[in-house]
């Protein structure tokens, strides 16, 4: 234990949609917690931002509205943890505070002609190798450079070391710590993996990286461990906090997921379901690069232990699929709607939906890819749609499976679960019944919070390790598959047909 006689730990997860904070007791339970969605600001087809400043308006008050609820003041935290939506980029002015740009979203693919080129110029392969990503529209690299060549005054600010950049941990660190007040610009491995700029063998910028974006080194923030004993600074005492709370943990949401999952032998993997789908596989301190479509990624860096990596596979549309749903087509009036109207046929009519909305992510790799729902006739209705939307979510996950298995030689056993589309049950079934492989859900699916409640937790010592964390994972509810091999073979083959149909879109 701590000196102190602090009993709790905090994690801020800045996700793509909303902010939470969260409070968690010895036992890993929940104390409290607070959530508030932001604005999804989209100026252009393929345009996704956020406002910086709104985020951290957003953060500042869960942090008092959770503190509140438990009656809790900033003596009886330990520590505190970040996890974030990663790759979102922002470039602020470190004197005055104030962000040059919107928030360019993870999502956002206005950087479409930086990545091909960088791959017509030849230099794919470095990248690949190098940062263990294929160049693409989702990583930060493309959007610094875009911030950079678009908006008035950021390179020779960024030149001067007065503009820098930080994805929305160093964002949210930097305010909390103090801000134009003596504010720390640092991130973590994970985040920092995730920019094509990092080396993955030295976890250091890459100089010949950095210059392929062209972007000045002044900008990038100090790359540290995931779980900092030394802590990355301590909040402000005016701060949300009211006092001083030492922040030592960051973690990407994805990366903070897999530790709330408890996968820290190589070949455990967990499966996130939220906006977006996140697969990843622990592969230890092998770094695995992939031949089959997959992300190598940093899974979490504890204190000075060696880096542990990650293979990952990154699904673009899944649960905003089911939000377009509700925002676009109308045809449900909320989230779990989508299962009600689902379980109104027994199967998808023929209905195949690809939401390639912004690409196809892994193993694709397309940015010209466009969605489309194939099949149709008369007969069907918006219940096939619904379900169809279902089928997608698990079909894109058993491609990205495949992958897995292929580049790691490792055969999923049980695939572990979480996020908010794993509220729905006919999901989670048909995610069994389409990869043939048991689901299985935690009590608490809050394992992105979770995640970076423990890394924070480990760097002061509120827990021993790695072991004491695994014995706190209990099952929830498990989904055993249904389909007969046959079924199974047959609904991926007319997956695979309708993916075919959505590629080649875009010129
Ligand atoms: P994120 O962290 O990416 O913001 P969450 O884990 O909070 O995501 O999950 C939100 C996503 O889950 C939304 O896209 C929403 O459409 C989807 N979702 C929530 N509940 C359900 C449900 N019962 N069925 C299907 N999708 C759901």
């Amino acid at each position: 234990m701590t000196e102190t006689s602090a009993r709790y730990v905090g994690a801020v997860d800045q996700g793509t949609t909303s902010t939470r904070f969260m409070i968690f007791d010895h036992d890993g339970e929940e104390v409290a917690r607070h959530q508030l969605e932001h604005e999804q600001v989209m100026p252009k087809a393929g345009w996704v931002e956020h406002d910086p400043v709104e985020i951290w308006e957003r953060t500042r008050s869960v942090i008092q509205k959770a503190m509140g609820k438990a009656g809790l003041d900033a003596s009886d935290l330990c520590a505190v943890g970040i996890t974030n939506q990663r790759e979102t980029t922002v470039v602020w002015n470190r004197s005055t505070g104030r962000p040059y740009y919107n928030a360019i979203v993870w999502q956002d693919t206005r950087t479409d002609k930086i990545a091909s080129k960088l791959e017509r110029d030849g230099h794919g392969d470095l990248i690949r190798h190098r940062a263990g990503l294929p160049p693409a529209t989702y990583f930060a690299g493309g959007k610094i450079q875009w911030i950079l060549e678009n908006v008035d005054g950021v390179r020779e600010a960024a030149e001067q070391g007065e503009a820098i950049f930080g994805t929305t941990d160093s964002w949210l660190i930097w305010n909390l710590t103090g801000g134009t007040d003596g504010g720390v610009h640092v991130t973590d491995v994970t985040n920092a993996s995730r920019t094509m700029l990092m080396d993955l063998e030295t976890c250091e910028w890459d100089d010949e990286l950095i210059g392929l974006f062209d972007i000045p080194r002044a900008m990038l923030p100090e790359i540290r461990s995931s779980s900092e004993p030394d802590g990355y600074g301590t909040t402000r005492k005016d701060g949300p906090f009211g006092g001083e709370v030492p922040l030592t943990g960051i973690l990407g949401d994805q990366q903070a997921a897999t530790v709330g999952q408890v996968c820290f032998e190589p070949g455990e993997a967990k499966n996130t379901y939220g906006t977006g789908n996140f697969m990843l596989l622990n592969t230890g301190t092998e770094l695995i690069r992939s031949q089959h479509g997959l992300l190598t990624t940093v899974c979490y860096r504890f204190g000075k232990e060696e880096p542990v990596y990650a293979l990952e596979g990154s699904i673009a549309v899944t649960g905003s699929a089911v939000q377009w749903l509700r925002d676009q087509l109308g045809i449900i009036s909320g989230a779990s709607q989508s299962e009600s109207l689902a379980r109104q046929v027994d199967d998808n009519g023929g209905v195949y939906f690809v939401p390639a909305f912004s690409g196809l992510f892994a193993p694709h790799w397309r940015s010209d890819a466009r969605g489309a729902i194939v099949g149709l006739s008369r007969y069907n209705t918006n219940a096939h749609v619904a379900r169809a939307t279902l089928e997608a979510i698990a079909y894109q996950s058993c491609d990205v499976a495949a992958a897995m298995e292929q580049d790691s030689g490792v055969k999923l056993e049980v695939l572990k679960v979480d996020g908010g589309v794993t509220a729905n049950e006919l999901c989670m079934q048909i995610q069994a019944d389409t990869l043939g492989v048991e689901v299985s859900r935690p009590v608490l699916a809050e394992t992105t919070c979770l995640g970076a409640a423990y890394a924070a937790g480990l760097a002061v010592g509120f827990w021993s390790g790695t072991e004491e964390l695994r014995k706190k994972w209990n099952e929830g509810r498990r989904w055993s598959p249904q389909w007969s091999d046959e079924q199974r073979a047959e609904g991926h083959a007319q997956w695979t047909k309708a993916v075919q149909r959505t590629l080649d879109w875009v010129d």
